[in-house]
C-alpha cells in the first residue's frame, strides 16, 4: 500500500506559515502538517482551519530543539515513509526598537533563522522523495543585506562554488565578530536579521546544487520572500494579508514535476529575483 503524500510547514500556528498551510490544504493532494512549538497554539490553529472545512494535521516542532526535530522526522518516517513538500517558514526578528545588544541579537537571530533551519534540513532531507519541493522563506531583506556586505563577502555569497561548510563558517564569523564589535570592520552589515536571511537564501542555492550533484530525482529547492505582510513580526505594518504573503512560498511548494525554473533561486512575487 502506498503512503499518502505529505507536506510540512514550520512555524505555522500563525502569520504567513498559517496561511501557507491553508493554501496547501486547498491545493496539495496529500496530508498537510501544521507545526508549532507550542502545541496549544498549534491545536487552536488547526481548529480554526477545521471551521473552514480544511483538515490539516498537527505535529509539535521547535526547530531550535534538536530532539523535537528528530521526533518529527521519526513521525514522518513511520507514517509516510518520506516527505513531498517542506516549507521552512519559522523565523524570528527583533523589533527595530529593541534595546537588546547587537551581540545578543546576532546570536539569537542566527541561531533560529540560520542554524536551526539548517539543522532541520540536514535532519529531514534524507526523507525527501523524488519530485519533492522545498520552499525556504527568506526575505528581500537578504538582498539589502547582501548589497551592504564587503565586496569580498558579496563575491562568496553569489559564487556558485561556495559550500555549506564555508557558508556556515561565515555565519559563525558574523556572530563571533558581533560579540567583539568588529563585524563592520570584517565587512558585515549592521543587520542580524539581514545576515540570517542571506544565510537562508545562499543555503537554498547550495542545497539545490548538492541535490543535483547527488543525482537527486527532480528535487527542487528555492528561497523566497513573502512580501511585506501584516503579521506579528511586522507589528501589523505590512500591507499584504497573510494569504497574499503565502502565495509565493506555496507556489514554490507546488512547482510541477520536471520544472526547469525556478530551481535553487531566490523568488519574489512569483518571479526569480536578482541575487
Ligand atoms: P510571525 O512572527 O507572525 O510568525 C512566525 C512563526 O514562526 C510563528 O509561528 C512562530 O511561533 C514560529 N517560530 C519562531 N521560532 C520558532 C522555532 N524556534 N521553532 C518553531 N517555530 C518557530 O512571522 P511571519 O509570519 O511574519 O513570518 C514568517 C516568515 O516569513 C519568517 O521566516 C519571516 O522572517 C519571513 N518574512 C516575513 C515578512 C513579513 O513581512 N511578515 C517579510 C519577509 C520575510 P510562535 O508563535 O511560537 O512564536
Amino acid at each position: 500500500e502506498m503512503a499518502n503524500k505529505v507536506a510540512v510547514v514550520t512555524g505555522s500556528n500563525k502569520g504567513v506559515g498559517f496561511a501557507i498551510v491553508r493554501a496547501l490544504c486547498k491545493n496539495f493532494k496529500g496530508d498537510v502538517i501544521l507545526t508549532a512549538r507550542n502545541p496549544e497554539l498549534g491545536h487552536a490553529a488547526v481548529q480554526e482551519l477545521e471551521k473552514e472545512g480544511l483538515h490539516p494535521k498537527f505535529h509539535q516542532l521547535d526547530i531550535s530543539d534538536h530532539a523535537s526535530v528528530t521526533a518529527l522526522r521519526d513521525f514522518l518516517q513511520n507514517t509516510y515513509q518520506g516527505i513531498d513538500v517542506l516549507v521552512n517558514n519559522a523565523g524570528i526578528a527583533y523589533k527595530a526598537a529593541s534595546t537588546a545588544p547587537f551581540s545578543e541579537q546576532a546570536e539569537v537571530t542566527l541561531k533560529t533563522n540560520y542554524f536551526s533551519t539548517l539543522d532541520l534540513c540536514e535532519t529531514l532531507f534524507p526523507l525527501l522523495r523524488p519530485h519533492a519541493r522545498v520552499s525556504n522563506v527568506s526575505s528581500m531583506v537578504s538582498q539589502f543585506a547582501l548589497a551592504k556586505c564587503s565586496d569580498a563577502l558579496k563575491a562568496r555569497f553569489v559564487s556558485t562554488d561556495i559550500t555549506m561548510d564555508e557558508l556556515t563558517g561565515i555565519m559563525k564569523k558574523f556572530v563571533q565578530s558581533a560579540q567583539n564589535g568588529t563585524h563592520q570592520a570584517e565587512g558585515f552589515p549592521e543587520s542580524s536579521y539581514g545576515m540570517s536571511k542571506v544565510g537562508v537564501t545562499v543555503m537554498s542555492m547550495i542545497q539545490q546544487r548538492e541535490m543535483d550533484k547527488k543525482g537527486a530525482d527532480d528535487i527542487v529547492i528555492n528561497a523566497c520572500c513573502p512580501g511585506y505582510v501584516d503579521t506579528d513580526m511586522t507589528s501589523h505594518k505590512g500591507k499584504l494579508t497573510i494569504d497574499q504573503g503565502a502565495e509565493t512560498p506555496a507556489y514554490l511548494a507546488l512547482l510541477p514535476p520536471g520544472v526547469k525554473e525556478p530551481r535553487g533561486q531566490f523568488v519574489r512575487e512569483l518571479k526569480v529575483a536578482d541575487w
